[in-house]
Formats: structure tokens, C-alpha cells, sequence
């Protein structure tokens, strides 16, 4: 969320700063930014449903495919280094392993559906 100078809430500018977090995770332009359809099925998390045919995003309706490993097929999944997201969680600090930070989104409304820390390669 955005705050104006008077610290409360501004409405436009959360809703630009949303649209450039979406941008971010899947590198283009979110289909449905806003969600839409939400979808009917059987929810297995927050963001995730079982819908005939496999996985849907709660948010948008769309189709994640089905499970893999616990992440949708049809996910964007990206992953950064670890310092730029946990501070302090790189290979000679706390861990002796080159770990990265793992998010899986949804393709159409960029909803981050996972997020983890996980060993490179
Ligand atoms: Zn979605």
C-alpha cells in the first residue's frame, strides 16, 4: 500500500505500485490485474483451487495446469538471489549451500501463488 504525505492511505498510487509488483513477477503485463472470476472449485490454498481438468487461480479463474512438486505446471516461476530478498541467508553466512529465493505466480493475474527458499540448481 501506497501512503500519502499525511500517511494515509492513497487509493491510485497502491493501485500503480500493485500493477508494477504483478509487471515484476511474471515480466509483462498481467492479463486480468484485477483478479475477476473467482474460481469455484475445491480450495486448496489461499490462491489455488481444484477445478475439473486441474489447477485454477482463485483470483482470476485461470488455468494452472495441474501439480507438480506443489506448484502449478502453468505457474511463472522466477528466482533471485537470496540476499536481494532475506538478507543475510548467502552461501558462507548462515548456510553453507548457494540458496535462491523461488516464486511461482500466476500466468494471467500475477498472483504470487509460492514463495520459498530453496537450493540453486
Ligand atoms: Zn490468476
Amino acid at each position: 500500500m501506497a501512503l500519502s504525505a499525511d500517511l494515509t492511505a492513497d487509493p491510485e498510487a497502491s493501485r500503480a505500485l500493485r500493477t508494477q509488483v504483478r509487471r515484476t513477477r511474471i515480466d509483462t503485463e498481467p492479463v486480468s490485474p484485477d483478479g475477476g472470476a473467482r474460481t469455484r472449485g475445491t480450495p486448496i490454498d489461499a490462491n489455488i483451487a481444484a477445478v475439473d481438468g486441474g489447477i485454477a487461480c482463485r483470483h482470476c479463474g485461470g488455468g494452472l495446469g495441474e501439480l507438480r512438486a506443489g506448484v502449478p505446471v502453468a505457474a511463472v516461476v522466477r528466482e533471485r538471489p537470496v540476499p536481494d530478498a532475506v538478507p543475510g541467508m548467502a552461501a558462507g553466512g548462515y548456510v553453507d549451500r548457494e540458496l535462491v529465493f523461488r516464486t511461482s505466480s500466476c500466468p494471467d493475474c500475477a498472483t504470487q501463488i509460492r514463495a520459498e527458499v530453496v537450493v540453486a540448481g
